[in-house]
C-alpha cells in the first residue's frame, strides 16, 4: 500500500540529503500503515532500519511536522517483501530475454534464467553514483552514450582494467539506465562464469535452444569477465554465434574483462577480432583525487563527513582497489559507529595503519619479540608455562597481534606460543580485542607495538 503523505515526505528528504544517501536509505521504504499515533513504515533490511532509526528519524519527524503531522511516533520495520532489486512500479530491473520475442513477463519456460539475471544486477550501481576522473571517463563517456542508444554507437564495446576499479559498475549502470529509459528493453546481464555453467547445463539437459534463444534475443547484452571463457572452446563457439546474432541485428554488446582481447589466452582468433569491431577501452586505476571523490562519496551514504586527513589517508592507504578502499572505510566505520566515536585520524591509523604499509618480511617471532619488550618481560617468558598476570597479559596481547596482523589461523597461533590447545587462542584473541574498546592503556600499547614493529 502506498500513501501520499510517505510519497510527499519522501520528495522531501529527497531534496534535503544527498541522492546517495536517499538512495540507499529512503528509496525502498513503503509506509505499511498508520493512525494519529503511529506510523509503521517498512525497510528491505536491517541494516537500513537501524540507520533510520539512528540517523535519520528526526528528520522524518521534522519533515511530517511540516506536512501537518506532529506528534507522531515512526515504527520502521523490516520487511522482507520490499526488494530493492526492485524498482518503485515493481517492474523487474532487468527484463528477461525470451525466445518468442515477446514483452510479457516470465513464463515457466524462462523463470529460473530471469532469477539468476535479476540477481546479477545490482540496482545501486548506477551513474549517478559513479564517481568520474581522467582513469574512467572515457569509459563513463561511453556507457553512457551506449545507455541513451544502444546498439547504434560503440558496438560492442569492450572495457578492460585491473580488480575492483568499477568496471561491473559501470557496465550495471548502462543496464540499469536502459531499462529506466525504456522498461521493455531485454537488457540481459551475466558474468561469464555464469554463462559458461548455463551453457554447460543447457547441453546437459538438452535445452540448447532455450539457452541460446535467451541470449540471442536480448536487446542489450553484458557479458562481465570474459576473460573466464579461457580455454572454453565450446562455449566460446557458442558466444561466437550469439555475437553474432547480436551484432547483425543491432543489438548492444557490452563486454569487461581484465584484460584487452589479444591477452586473454587461448581466446579464438575469430572473438579476438569481434571484440575489436567497436571500442576498446582500458580503464585505468583510479587517481587520488577520484579516490578521495569516492570515499567521501561511500561516506556521505552513511550520512558521515569524514574530516579531510581521514579522506587523504584511506586514499594513500588503498591505491588501486576501489573495492578494497570501500572495505577499509566500511570497516573503520563499523568500528566507529559500534564505539560511538567520530570517525578522526587517530582511530584510523591504529585501526588500519598496518594494513598496506606492513612490509611482508614480518614474522611471527618478531611480533612476540616486540610485544615482550614493549611489555619489558622475556621472550621467553611469552612462550614459557609461567600464568602471572604480568605474563598472561603480554601472551594473549602478542596472540592478538599474531592474529590482527599476519591473519594466523588460531591452531597456528598457538603454535606459535608454544601451545597445543588453540582455544586459548581464541579466547585471547577475543579478551584483547573487546578489551581494547574500553581500556586506553591497552589499546595504546597495541598500537605502540604495531608502530615499532613497522618503523
Ligand atoms: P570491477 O568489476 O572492476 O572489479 P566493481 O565495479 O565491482 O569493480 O567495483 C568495486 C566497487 O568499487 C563497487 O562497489 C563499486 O561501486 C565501487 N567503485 C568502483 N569505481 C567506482 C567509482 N568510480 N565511483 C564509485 N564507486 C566505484
Ligand atoms: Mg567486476
Amino acid at each position: 500500500m502506498q500513501d501520499s503523505l510517505w510519497q510527499a515526505v519522501l520528495g522531501e528528504i529527497e531534496l534535503s540529503v544527498s541522492h546517495a544517501s536517499f538512495v540507499t536509505w529512503f528509496k525502498n521504504t513503503r509506509m505499511l500503515r498508520r493512525n494519529d499515533e503511529l506510523m509503521v513504515v517498512g525497510v528491505p533490511n536491517v541494516f537500513i532500519k537501524q540507520q533510520l532509526e539512528r540517523k535519520y528519524n528526526q528528520l522524518v519527524l521534522d519533515v511530517l511536522k511540516k506536512n501537518g503531522v506532529e506528534n507522531i511516533r515512526v515504527e520502521y520495520k523490516i520487511n522482507s517483501a520490499i526488494s530493492p532489486q526492485r524498482k518503485d512500479n515493481d517492474e523487474p530491473v532487468l527484463m528477461p530475454g525470451r525466445p518468442s520475442g515477446g514483452t510479457k513477463k516470465a513464463s515457466s519456460q524462462t523463470t529460473t534464467l530471469t532469477h539468476t539475471y535479476r540477481q546479477g544486477i545490482n540496482e545501486r550501481y548506477n551513474f549517478d553514483n559513479f564517481i568520474v576522473g581522467s582513469a574512467n571517463e572515457l569509459a563513463y563517456a561511453a556507457c553512457q552514450a551506449i545507455a541513451q542508444n544502444p546498439g547504434t554507437k560503440y558496438n560492442p564495446l569492450f572495457v578492460y582494467g585491473g580488480v575492483g576499479i568499477g568496471k561491473t559498475h559501470l557496465v550495471q549502470a548502462v543496464g540499469n539506465a536502459v531499462v529506466k529509459n525504456n522498461p521493455s528493453a531485454r537488457v540481459v546481464y551475466v558474468s561469464t562464469e555464469q554463462f559458461v555453467q548455463e551453457f554447460l547445463d543447457a547441453i546437459r539437459y538438452k535445452k540448447n535452444t532455450d539457452f541460446a534463444g535467451h541470449y540471442r534475443s536480448a536487446d542489450v547484452l553484458i557479458i562481465d569477465d570474459i576473460q573466464f571463457i579461457a580455454g572454453k572452446e565450446k562455449t566460446q563457439e557458442e558466444f561466437f554465434h550469439t555475437f553474432n546474432a547480436l551484432h547483425q541485428a543491432n543489438k548492444q554488446i557490452i563486454i569487461s574483462s581484465d584484460k584487452p582481447p589479444r591477452e586473454i589466452p587461448t581466446l579464438e582468433e575469430r572473438l579476438q577480432s569481434r571484440f575489436a569491431w567497436g571500442m576498446s577501452i582500458d580503464m585505468q586505476n583510479p587517481d587520488f583525487e577520484t579516490r578521495c571523490a569516492i570515499i567521501q562519496t561511500k561516506a556521505e551514504t552513511h550520512s558521515i563527513v569524514l574530516p579531510a586527513d581521514v579522506v587523504e589517508f584511506l586514499s594513500n592507504l588503498v591505491q588501486t582497489n576501489i573495492r578494497e578502499l570501500e572495505g577499509a572505510l566500511n570497516q573503520l566505520l563499523a568500528f566507529c559507529e559500534m564505539r560511538g566515536l567520530d570517525p578522526e585520524i587517530s582511530i584510523a591509523k591504529t585501526l588500519l595503519g598496518g594494513q598496506k604499509t606492513r612490509p611482508k618480511h614480518i614474522s611471527a617471532k618478531q611480533i612476540i619479540e616486540r610485544t615482550a619488550k614493549h611489555f619489558h618481560i622475556e621472550m621467553d617468558e611469552i612462550l614459557g608455562p609461567k600464568r602471572d598476570k604480568d605474563i598472561v597479559v603480554p601472551r594473549q596481547v602478542a596472540m592478538y597481534m599474531l592474529r590482527s596482523e599476519l591473519h594466523l589461523s588460531f591452531p597456528k597461533i598457538a603454535r606459535e606460543l608454544g601451545r597445543k590447545d588453540h582455544t586459548t587462542a581464541i579466547h585471547s584473541v577475543d579478551k584483547i580485542e573487546k578489551e581494547s574498546n574500553f581500556d586506553p592503556d591497552l589499546k595504546a600499547a597495541i598500537s605502540e607495538i604495531k608502530e615499532r614493529l613497522y618503523a
